[in-house]
């Protein structure tokens, strides 16, 4: 029996990985090459304090505000509007107090497996010098940014994840570079960094492939099933016969689940980057200045500079002024930044409006499966998607609860 999974990003190779080292027949199916969609460039982080839903009310109460300041970081393109509407009052839903309360504990519980899954893999593919050994430390100016994050620390206190509040002497044996505008800071030592998660996904699918997996580049247009998965159909006319399908094509997913009958709210939250080749400047933790977002990691070929969330769709052109808009913020922590030697990108992160990732089997066809919508976190997930995802297409139990992550949840 043949389990084709579609979509070789972080979480399809991760997954058709654990898949294969489970003795499984397995085909990954992508359209562009291993690592080129969203985990090509993203911030390299195990950001595993990050888990908080977006919708949370100290979040999106600044978000007209945010709209209306041309730099800010959440920006809506007017003519998108209309479009993002059904998402949006999905949205808004997901904010009432209860629901928060329990989306909190959804995305705590896979963060808090990170590591338990994401270590034995990196072993078993001799990637652990892929990982930083230092953590996040988030920054403040002074305390009244400090207590504007304080519901933040809060969650994370309530769910036990190691932090460290330092003061500005400790902040600069950390990082000699950081301004001395930064009073405070807090510092994550779980949140560590990957040195090129592109070239991480491209590792895993050599390794996956060393185990006998296939790949094979082709663009899923069309589905043959019955009650159950019969086939894949590719552009080129091939037919792939597979008995279990995985839809893990990042933000293009929507479209696939559509054809397979099953809509999905995704939207893409597009994001970018600014690789920095020679930024003069040496660092060893990533930073995030929250009262300024945007992120800073130390990567292999320089400094990476990011963040941003701008809700325009899919194919509208990127709008690079939203990069260099970081670019001067990070400026502002680290004044001796230089960005002369750069590249830009931007990609898709593939969200839904509660922020829980879905993993699940079809409610409607059997050997049907999703993995998508992880939002701000694909990389982070990765491995523990991989883990209970594999768990459930081999009849394993995982070890969670996996009904908050089903796929007709919405
Ligand atoms: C600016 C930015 C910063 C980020 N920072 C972080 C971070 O620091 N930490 C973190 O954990 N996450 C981060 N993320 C999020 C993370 O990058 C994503 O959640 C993750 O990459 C999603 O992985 P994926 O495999 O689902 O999707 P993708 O990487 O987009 O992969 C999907 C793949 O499916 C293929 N595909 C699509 N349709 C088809 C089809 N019909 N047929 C065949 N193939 C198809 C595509 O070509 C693509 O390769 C960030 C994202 C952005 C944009």
């Amino acid at each position: 029996m043949t389990t084709a999974v579609i979509g070789a990003g972080i979480i399809g190779t991760t997954l058709a990985y654990a898949l294969r080292r489970r003795g499984r027949d397995v085909v990954l199916i992508e359209r562009d090459g291993p690592g080129k969609g969203a985990s090509y460039g993203n911030m390299a982080s195990i950001a595993v304090t990050e888990f908080m839903p977006a919708s949370r009310p100290s979040i999106w109460k600044q978000i007209p505000g945010w709209m209306l300041d041309p730099e800010g970081p959440v920006r809506v393109r007017p003519a998108y509007m209309p479009k993002l509407t059904p998402w949006f009052l999905r949205f808004i839903a997901a904010s009432r107090p209860s629901k928060l309360r329990a989306l909190e504990a959804q995305g705590a519980a896979l963060c808090q497996r990170v590591y338990d899954d994401l270590n034995p893999l990196l072993k078993e593919t001799g990637l652990e010098g892929e990982l930083s050994e230092e953590g996040c430390l988030s920054l403040y100016s002074d305390e009244a940014e400090f207590k504007a994050d304080r519901e933040h620390i809060e969650i994370l206190e309530r769910f036990g994840f190691p932090h460290e509040v330092i003061g500005r002497q400790a902040i600069k044996a950390l990082e000699p570079e950081l301004s001395d505008k930064i009073g405070l800071a807090v510092l994550f030592p779980q949140n560590r960094s990957m040195k090129n998660p592109y070239q991480l996904v491209v590792k895993l699918a050599e390794g996956f492939a060393a185990l006998g997996g296939k790949i094979e580049r082709g663009e899923v247009v069309g589905f043959e099933r019955g009650e159950a998965m019969q086939a894949v159909l590719l552009k080129d006319g091939r037919r792939i016969a597979a008995a279990e399908v995985v839809v893990a094509a990042g933000v293009h997913s929507a479209k696939l689940a559509k054809m397979l009958g099953e809509p999905i709210p995704l939207e893409t939250e597009r994001g970018y980057h600014t690789q920095i080749m020679a930024p003069g400047i040496a660092m060893k933790h990533s930073i995030i200045w929250p009262a300024r977002a945007f992120m800073v990691t130390p990567t292999a070929g320089g400094i990476r500079v990011g963040g941003t969330v701008e809700m325009a769709g899919i194919d509208a052109a990127p709008d690079f002024r939203r990069s260099k808009v970081t670019v001067k913020r990070a400026k502002e922590a680290l004044p001796n930044l230089r960005c002369e030697d750069y590249t830009e990108w931007m990609g898709h992160r593939p969200a839904f409006p509660d922020t829980v990732p879905v993993m699940s089997a079809s409610a409607r066809t059997k050997g049907l499966y999703y993995a998508t919508g992880h939002g701000h976190l694909g990389l982070t997930y990765a491995a523990t998607n991989a883990r209970l995802m594999a768990d459930l297409i081999t009849g394993a139990k995982p070890p969670i609860d996996m009904k908050p992550y089903r796929v007709d949840r919405f």
